[in-house]
């Protein structure tokens, strides 16, 4: 598939939403991906799936693991391709931990799996705990990059889309100034 395939799909599903949104990380935008409007459907995350599972495909690979929420579908299908064991870390009093008997053995190669990565926060946090259970992260599989390249996980990695939404300061954002309300999309936060 091509980057403007992709981004239709998108855009079809109604996965890239436009208007005024109020980021994670403090700022402002007009664009919000919203990955699981895309990944309700089994088809098009086969798909989306299929270029993270192509790239790994000769990559020594014991484990797939997902930051809940919104990676948990994205891992599940890529573990899926790969025909490897699936797991996610949640948030416990804000800190991404394994949960569910869920565990790492020391030496486990381990792909980390993302539906949106920004700043990458949670995906660096997945790292340190696969890191710290004595497992090791052989590469980052993402669907959006709206980092466009930026955020490097100093392994492999891999995204389906790869884009740069403009973001604003508050105190700049053109639409606050037009007075439009701004709203909080995604999901981090929730347990
Ligand atoms: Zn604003």
């Amino acid at each position: 598939m091509t980057q403007q395939e992709i981004l239709d799909l998108f855009i079809e599903t109604g996965a890239l939403l436009e208007g005024h949104f109020l980021l994670t990380s403090g700022k402002h935008s007009n664009k919000y991906f919203q990955c699981a409007k895309v990944l309700q459907y089994p088809e098009y995350a086969g798909k989306l799936g299929e270029i993270i599972s192509v790239f790994f495909k000769h990559y020594d690979i014991d484990t797939v693991i997902a930051p809940a929420v919104g990676g948990i579908v994205v891992g599940q299908e890529v573990a899926r391709q790969l025909n490897k064991k699936s797991i996610f870390a949640e948030r416990v009093n804000g800190k991404l931990t394994l949960r569910r008997g869920f565990e790492i053995n020391g030496g486990e190669k381990v792909l980390v799996c993302e539906d949106v990565v920004t700043t990458g926060g949670s995906v660096f946090e997945v790292m340190e705990v696969v890191k710290n259970s004595g497992g090791e992260v052989v590469g980052v599989g993402m669907i959006v990059d709206r980092s466009n390249g930026k955020v490097d996980f100093g392994v492999p990695q891999i995204s389906a889309l790869q884009t740069e939404v403009v973001t604003y300061e508050p105190e700049e954002c053109p639409l606050c100034k037009e007075g439009i309300p701004a709203v909080k999309p995604g999901s981090r936060g929730l347990t």
